[in-house]
């Protein structure tokens, strides 16, 4: 069912929206206690704001687009009175006292929150295993990982937890998820989407954006979240076009660019690489021409990405020192030492590796070998990427080089688990919008997904040829069978 779908079934009275979250409700109950996808849930307040939209809808009010659907957050986006937690130890008390623009422009537009997902500890990793509250599992195959790091935001979507999801990308972390948990994923240009509330990664790649189970209902809620946003400087100031007109629009003639670079790679998974090629010649058939283009730096991405965001992590976790924010450990004497043991006890051992990279990264004596020149080849791969685009309209990979991996598999070798966003990374340097969507499945039944990669604040060509796609592919028929808790 589509939003599209649910508004009608909301018009006419054949379902109130209590209905459709008390159902939510109860499969949470009844499945996440195996997938551990919410690390909270709203459940009296979703009651209670669905009910105040079944009264307007009973008095035939005009209500906004996503009115009684209920949406799963990643815990990164601050909630106004309601737990953010960021999946660490070290804000595990934080309520926050204002709502992010995102979640804000979602609940204005009628959605209903019902709980906060589970992800990677600030969102860095590719499972939703480093959560200081419990890895979430994948629910087409419950030893498998998720993806992540908004594994949380993934699963809910794919196991009917939610209709959609809010998640964060910084290097991958919704695309690579998307395409483990078979749902749909986009990542929007930088600026596109307002960064106010997010709790910051880093900050030069992060963006906000939708999970769903399909193209339309992705466009429908970034319709929703995007645009200028007076609280967020990075926001660029250009029109929102609606997303939804040309979804339906033919592909013919559209030019399609398959990334050679990533297809020699020796880590990419054969059935994902015979399911990403069979998916450009059914784009073929609907009347695109495909072309092969080479971005030469592209494979460049995952070491550039791994001094830089580690870098802006290291300035951005800064701010949690046992005095401003969440736990506090309180037995010792002096402010050093408080501060010091806080942050030990208070932060998992992945963020401290990467604030341990990116201290060293900027440190005097080595910011130009290391920081510096990661900055000038990125610059090096968005040019690879505007020289791509003077020959295309669109750009064609797979989203991750396998399929889900099992829970524990990658843990303790973090140079395999930083592999998983070879794909994805290079949209996030050079600050362009990306989609995921499911194409197929391998040989054990786990879900394989396709990116497109476009221009920047081409989101609506991306959302056309993945819904034309979609349409003709019909993948998104098969679903997890949630049978596990039997
Ligand atoms: N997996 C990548 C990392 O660990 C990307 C995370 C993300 O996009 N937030 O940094």
């Amino acid at each position: 069912m589509t939003f599209a779908d649910l508004r009608q079934k909301l018009k006419s009275g054949e379902v109130s929206s209590k209905e459709l979250v008390q159902e939510k409700i109860n499969r949470i109950k009844e499945l996440d206690p195996t997938l551990n996808s919410f690390l909270t849930v709203n459940s009296d307040k979703a009651l209670s704001n669905a009910e105040h939209i079944d009264k307007k809808i009973a008095a035939g009010d005009n209500l906004p687009p996503l009115s009684g659907i209920p949406i799963g957050i990643k815990d990164n986006l601050c909630t106004k009175g309601i737990k953010t937690t960021c999946a660490s130890k070290i804000l595990d008390n934080f309520v926050p006292p204002y709502e992010s623009t995102v979640t804000k422009r979602l609940l204005n537009a009628g959605a209903i929150m019902i709980g906060k997902t589970n992800m990677d500890e600030f969102a860095m990793g590719s499972s939703t295993e480093t959560s200081a509250f419990g890895p979430t599992l994948n629910p087409w195959n419950i030893s498998k990982v998720p993806g992540g790091s908004s594994g949380g935001s993934a699963a809910s979507v794919a196991a009917g937890l939610c209709y959609g999801s809010l998640g964060s990308d910084t290097g991958g972390s919704i695309r690579q998820p998307a395409s483990f948990c078979g749902v749909v994923g986009m990542k929007p240009t930088y600026g596109r989407v307002s960064r106010w509330g997010l709790i910051a990664f880093a900050s030069s790649l992060d963006q906000v954006g939708p999970f769903a189970n399909n193209v339309s209902d992705a466009a429908e809620i970034l319709q929703v979240i995007s645009g200028k946003d007076e609280f967020d400087s990075t926001t660029v100031d250009i029109p929102v076009p609606n997303y939804l007109e040309t979804l339906s629009k033919s592909i013919k003639g559209m030019k399609i660019g398959l990334i050679e670079n990533c297809f020699d790679h020796e880590g990419l998974a054969t059935d994902v690489k015979e399911s990403v090629i069979c998916s450009a010649s059914l784009l073929e058939n609907l009347g695109a021409e495909i072309v092969n283009v080479s971005c030469p730096r592209f494979n460049d991405g995952i070491a550039t990405y791994y001094v830089i965001a580690p870098s802006e992590a290291s300035a951005n976790l800064a701010r949690y020192d046992g005095v401003k924010y969440g736990f506090r450990s309180g037995d010792e004497q002096s402010l050093i030492e408080m501060t010091s043991k806080s942050r030990a006890l208070g932060f998992g051992s992945e963020v401290k590796r990467r604030i341990l990279i990116g201290t060293y990264a900027l440190s005097a004596g080595y910011v130009d070998a290391y920081y510096k020149k990661a900055q000038q080849v990125r610059t090096l791969i968005r040019r690879d990427f505007d020289d791509a685009f003077k020959k295309v309209d669109v750009l064609l990979a797979p989203t991750a080089p396998t399929t889900a991996f099992g829970s524990g598999d990658n843990i303790d070798n973090p140079m395999a688990m930083y592999l998983s966003d070879l794909l994805t990374i290079p949209a996030n340097l050079a600050g362009l919008p990306a989609i995921s969507l499911p194409c197929g499945f391998d040989k054990s039944g786990l879900p394989i997904g396709l990116q497109l990669i476009g221009n920047v604040f081409e989101e609506g060509k991306l959302l056309q040829v993945a819904n034309q796609f979609e349409k003709a592919a019909e993948v998104y028929k098969n679903r997890p069978k949630t049978d596990f808790t039997l």
